[in-house]
C-alpha cells in the first residue's frame, strides 16, 4: 500500500494540501500485470470509468489494456476521446436522447433490462454489438450497497426472465457481481451462471464478466482466472471480456493532507484540509478505514486522535488513528491506496476546496500538478 512512499515523503512538503498523488510506474506495473492476465487468459481487459478516469494517465493505460468500459455517454465520450480504443457502454438505462449518442460511441453496448433491448436494439447501427445483463442471482459480495445480486436488485436480468433466449439482435451477455474478490469467487459464480444460463451462453457469441476481479492484488490467482475464461471459450467459442476498475489504479496513489487544527473533546481531535465524505467518499459508504503512512490504529502508538474533515457534516470523520509523535498545526499525512474510487467521487460539498491531482515519478524523484481546482469549478457546478 505504501510502494515508493518513502520517494514521496522527500518532496511531501512541496506539493499543494489536499492532493491525490498518482505513481506513474506503479500504475504501469498494475497495468503490465493485467495485459499478462489478459495474454495468459485470452480475456480482453477493459478499464473501468467509473473507478478511474484520470485521463493524463491514459496514454500509459492504452499502451497495456484494450478499452474502457463506460456507463454514461461522459464517459463513453471521454474514453473515446483520451483512451482511444474500443469503448464498452452498460448502464442501468438508456434514456432515448442519450441512446444515439452510446450506439455511435461504443463498440459494445449493453442493456439492464428486457424492455430496453426490445425497444432500443432496433435503432442501434448494424456495426454496434448489443448485450444484455444478466443476474445470475448468485451473491459473492457481503455489503448489500455494493451487492448486484441482492434480492431485488435492480442490475440485470434474472435468468428465468429470458425464458431460455436471448433477445432479438443481441449476440452477448453481460455480468457484474463482483466486487475486490479473488477469482475463486469469479469461478463460483461462472459455475453459477453455466448450471442456470447454459442455453443463453450457448447462443452468445460473447460474454462480459464485469469487474471487481482483484487481479493486481499480489495473492490473485490469475492461473484459476485463465483456466474460467478458458473453458468458456473452449465449451462455449465465446470471446471473454473483463472490467476492472479498481484493479488498475490498486495501490498507486495517495491523498496528501495537512493538520489545520487540533482541539480535544474526551481526547484529542485533529482537523484536516480534507475530507472523508468530499474527497474519500468510500470511508463513509462502503464503510472502510484507509491506511495511513506511519500511523497505528488506536492505542497503538503514543499518541491517539479522531482525524476530522474540513466539512460541517458531524459525521466527516476520518477514524481514530495513533502516532509515534504528537501532531501539529501544519503536519502532513498520507492517505493510502487514494487512486480508485476518490477523485471520480468527490464532490465540492460546503465550498470545500478540491484535491490538486498530481503525477509523482519516485525516480529523482519528482511530481507534476497536473489539474488545481478553483473557485470557478464549485460556482460552475451551481447557479
Ligand atoms: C463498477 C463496475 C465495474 C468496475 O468494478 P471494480 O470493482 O472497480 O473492478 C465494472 N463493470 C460494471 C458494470 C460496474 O458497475
Amino acid at each position: 500500500m505504501f510502494k515508493t512512499v518513502s520517494a514521496l515523503e522527500e518532496i511531501l512538503g512541496e506539493l499543494p494540501s489536499p492532493c491525490y498523488v498518482v505513481d506513474k510506474s506503479l500504475l504501469e506495473k498494475n497495468a503490465q500485470k493485467l495485459a499478462e492476465c489478459s495474454a495468459q487468459s485470452g480475456a480482453k481487459i477493459l478499464l473501468a470509468l467509473k473507478g478511474f478516469s484520470m485521463w493524463s494517465t491514459f496514454p500509459i493505460l492504452s499502451k497495456y489494456l484494450d478499452g474502457v468500459a463506460a456507463s454514461s455517454p461522459w464517459e463513453a465520450r471521454l474514453g473515446r476521446q483520451e483512451f482511444g480504443k474500443e469503448v464498452h457502454g452498460y448502464a442501468p438505462a438508456y434514456k432515448e436522447s442519450e441512446l444515439e449518442e452510446m450506439d455511435r460511441l461504443c463498440d459494445h453496448l449493453v442493456f439492464n433490462s428486457l424492455s430496453q433491448a426490445e425497444a432500443l436494439s432496433r435503432h442501434c447501427s448494424s456495426s454496434t454489438r448489443l448485450g444484455i445483463r444478466v443476474n445470475p442471482e448468485h451473491s459473492e459480495v457481503a455489503t448489500a450497497l455494493y451487492d448486484p445480486c441482492a434480492p431485488g436488485s435492480r442490475l440485470g436480468v434474472t435468468i428465468g426472465a429470458f425464458k431460455e433466449r436471448l433477445p432479438e439482435g443481441i449476440s452477448g451477455i453481460h455480468m457484474h457481481t463482483l466486487c475486490e474478490l479473488g477469482a475463486d469467487a469469479l469461478e463460483r459464480t461462472v459455475l453459477a451462471l453455466r448450471e442456470k444460463a447454459n442455453p443463453l451462453l450457448e447462443q452468445s457469441s460473447w460474454i462480459n464478466l464485469g469487474g471487481g476481479h482483484h487481479i493486481t492484488r499480489d495473492d490473485y490467482d490469475v492461473a484459476k482466472l485463465a483456466s474460467v475464461v478458458g473453458r468458456l471459450k473452449d465449451d462455449f467459442g465465446l470471446e471473454v471480456i473483463l472490467e476492472p476498475g479498481e484493479a488498475i489504479a490498486l495501490n498507486t496513489g495517495w491523498l496528501v493532507s495537512e493538520i489545520v487544527d487540533i482541539t480535544n473533546n474526551n481526547g484529542p481531535i485533529a482537523i484536516l484540509d480534507t475530507s472523508a465524505t468530499a474527497h474519500m467518499p468510500d470511508v463513509l459508504e462502503m464503510p472502510y478505514r484507509p491506511q495511513i503512512w506511519n500511523a497505528g490504529a488506536a492505542g497503538e502508538k503514543k499518541h491517539t486522535y479522531v482525524l476530522g474533515g474540513m466539512t460541517c457534516l458531524a459525521g466527516d470523520v476520518i477514524g481514530e488513528y495513533s502516532f509515534d509523535e504528537a501532531l501539529k498545526v501544519g503536519d502532513r499525512l498520507i492517505f493510502g491506496d487514494m487512486a480508485h474510487y476518490s477523485m471520480v467521487k468527490n464532490t465540492t460539498f460546503n465550498g470545500v476546496q478540491l484535491p490538486a491531482i498530481v503525477e509523482f515519478s519516485p525516480i529523482s524523484p519528482s511530481f507534476e500538478v497536473i489539474r488545481r481546482f478553483h473557485y470557478d469549478d464549485f460556482r460552475n457546478r451551481l447557479s
